[in-house]
């Protein structure tokens, strides 16, 4: 990848995106920023947004856009972002969403440079989900299948790895049909501007890994060249 790029990750909850997130923005040494960690840190903090943002994700609602574009746009004007580019996970979530992401983007004149689409099957992801664990302290991601070495405690930082409270059956429907209705339509919307890649979600995570970096360094060459 390019110094300095821009990529968004869409996908599917229990997709991957997190945890692939993780090793690209290890691999690339750029900012991971994922709204759903942001979220989950200012529930744990307990401010009164964190209480209100709380509600709509156990329900598995979408935050309203504004309040997302303005916690975004806060973001992305930081300097790290603005001189190393950034893995962004989790946002956009709706058309609205990446139109402000593109008039950010604008504005900094700095453009996203690639859209990942990380395909995973729907009936794949809700096995997934059903098995994913998080730590509660630095939100690493684990599952029944792959564990932390003592007795769910995080290998990273030593925190309680549980269930996530908005992995209950419910609230996982809700948000596969949001994202289906919502989140879906992004594809189409930046497939036409030019900047999608699909990537095969399935598989071994280190396999996932290699395919992401593969795609991603071909593509953003091309730009580049
Ligand atoms: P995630 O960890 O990305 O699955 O996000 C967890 C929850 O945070 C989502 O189900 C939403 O309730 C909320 N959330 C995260 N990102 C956004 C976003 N871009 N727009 C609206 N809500 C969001």
């Amino acid at each position: 990848m390019i110094p300095g790029a821009r990529l968004v990750l869409l996908g599917r909850q229990g997709a991957g995106k997190g945890t692939q997130c993780v090793r690209m923005a290890r691999h690339y040494v750029v900012p991971h920023i994922s709204t759903g960690d942001m979220l989950r840190m200012a529930v744990k903090e307990g401010t009164d947004f964190g209480r209100k943002a709380k509600e709509f994700m156990d329900a598995g609602e979408l935050l309203p856009d504004d309040v997302m574009c303005g916690i975004v746009r806060e973001r992305l004007a930081r300097e790290d972002t603005t001189n190393r580019g950034y893995i962004l996970d989790g946002f956009p979530r709706t058309v609205g969403q990446a139109d402000e992401l593109a008039s950010i983007a604008r504005e900094g004149g700095q453009p996203v440079d690639l859209v990942v689409d990380l395909e995973v099957p729907e009936d794949i992801v809700i096995q997934r989900i059903s098995k994913r664990r998080m730590c509660v302290d630095c939100q690493t991601n684990y599952s029944v299948d792959s564990p932390p070495r003592y007795d769910w405690t995080c290998d990273n930082c030593g925190g309680e790895v549980l269930q996530r409270d908005d992995d209950t059956e419910e609230a996982i429907r809700h948000r596969l049909e949001i994202y289906s209705e919502q989140t879906s339509p992004l594809i189409e919307w930046y497939s036409e501007r030019g900047l999608l890649v699909v990537v095969d979600g399935l598989g071994h995570p280190d396999d996932v890994t290699q395919r992401l970096i593969r795609d991603v360094d071909h593509r953003t060459r091309r730009i580049v060249g």
